[in-house]
């Protein structure tokens, strides 16, 4: 069984490269921790495989978080990589209306794609695209072309199991003496990329299948893992947000304590009400407590 890793490749003597990922145990340990219906399932999982792609590729140390909001059975989906491979996924949904078999546009409805980019250090970045194409796949190539980045394709798959994907992107740089048909090519050949292949056989074999007559340099895998980025700092700036005697209120009504629970991981934060007035006093003081 594939492992959770993700690896690059390019094609010799031009300026196409690609990605291959597969995630099992990381995906695993997104599905247990909610009871998600099938169709929901396959969408966090192409998710999953798509934001450990595009995280691969981020030249600074943070967060790629991409986030589908629709009018669907599927009202909320956020998917988070960082660098390292460290991956988180959520999804929010109407359990009455997802039906069985149930794929991209019955399930999201109309809506955007929004990705952000935020970085450890520095200013956040943020796309927003109407959700277009019949595939999160699609809606990402489309994101790219909006954005004007550099040509980018994306082949997602899922299964209650397992996921994959594959991104084949085109870097400035091309001269006379490529060959022009290698892009088309190189998407319509990935084009035939079947979910079993992804989900089953070893990185090395499926892009044997796909590129045997092409000339491919492959780099060393990269480890995919899941990790819940939330910690108790994270969860005091969620409180700063609330309104200070709001939360007092809030910790009087629960019997002397607020806590905070992240949806990703199911980890609980609490804070009674001497932190809570801790919180007030360093926002009196201008106090940063963030570590
Ligand atoms: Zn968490």
């Amino acid at each position: 069984m594939p492992s959770d890793s993700l690896q690059r490749f390019h094609f010799r003597d031009s300026p196409v490269r690609g990605e291959l990922c597969q995630l099992t145990q990381s995906y695993r340990e997104v599905l247990a921790r909610h009871d998600y219906p099938l169709p929901v399932q396959v969408l966090l999982g192409q998710a999953m495989a798509a934001v450990a792609l595009m995280a691969s590729m981020l030249k600074l140390e943070g967060s790629l978080i991409l986030q589908i909001q629709g009018d669907g059975p599927l009202s909320l989906l956020v998917a988070e990589s960082n660098e390292r491979g460290e991956l988180r996924a959520i999804a929010r949904y109407d359990h009455e209306a997802v039906i069985a078999g149930d794929e991209w546009t019955a399930l999201t409805g109309q809506g955007q794609l929004v990705l952000t980019i935020d970085p450890d250090e520095g200013q956040r970045y943020q796309g927003i695209v109407p959700l277009e194409g019949g595939s999160l796949a699609a809606a990402l190539g489309h994101y790219f072309q909006q954005s004007e980045q550099l040509p980018t394709e994306f082949f997602l798959f899922a299964d209650s199991q397992a996921a994959g994907g594959l991104m084949l992107q085109v870097l400035p740089g091309h001269d006379d003496g490529d060959d022009p048909d290698l892009w088309p090519r190189s998407v319509n050949l990935a084009g035939t990329l079947r979910a079993e292949e992804v989900l089953a056989l070893s990185i090395e074999e499926v892009l044997y299948r796909l590129y045997h007559e092409e000339s491919i340099e492959l780099f060393s895998a990269h480890p995919l893992a899941f990790k819940c980025t939330c910690s108790r700092a994270r969860s005091e700036n969620a409180l700063r947000s609330i309104d200070m005697d709001e939360l007092r209120a809030i910790v009087r009504e629960q019997g002397g304590f607020i806590e905070v629970d992240c949806q990703f991981c199911h980890q609980r934060y609490r804070f009674d009400s001497v932190d809570v007035e801790q919180l007030a006093h360093d926002a009196l003081t201008g106090t940063d407590s963030l570590q």
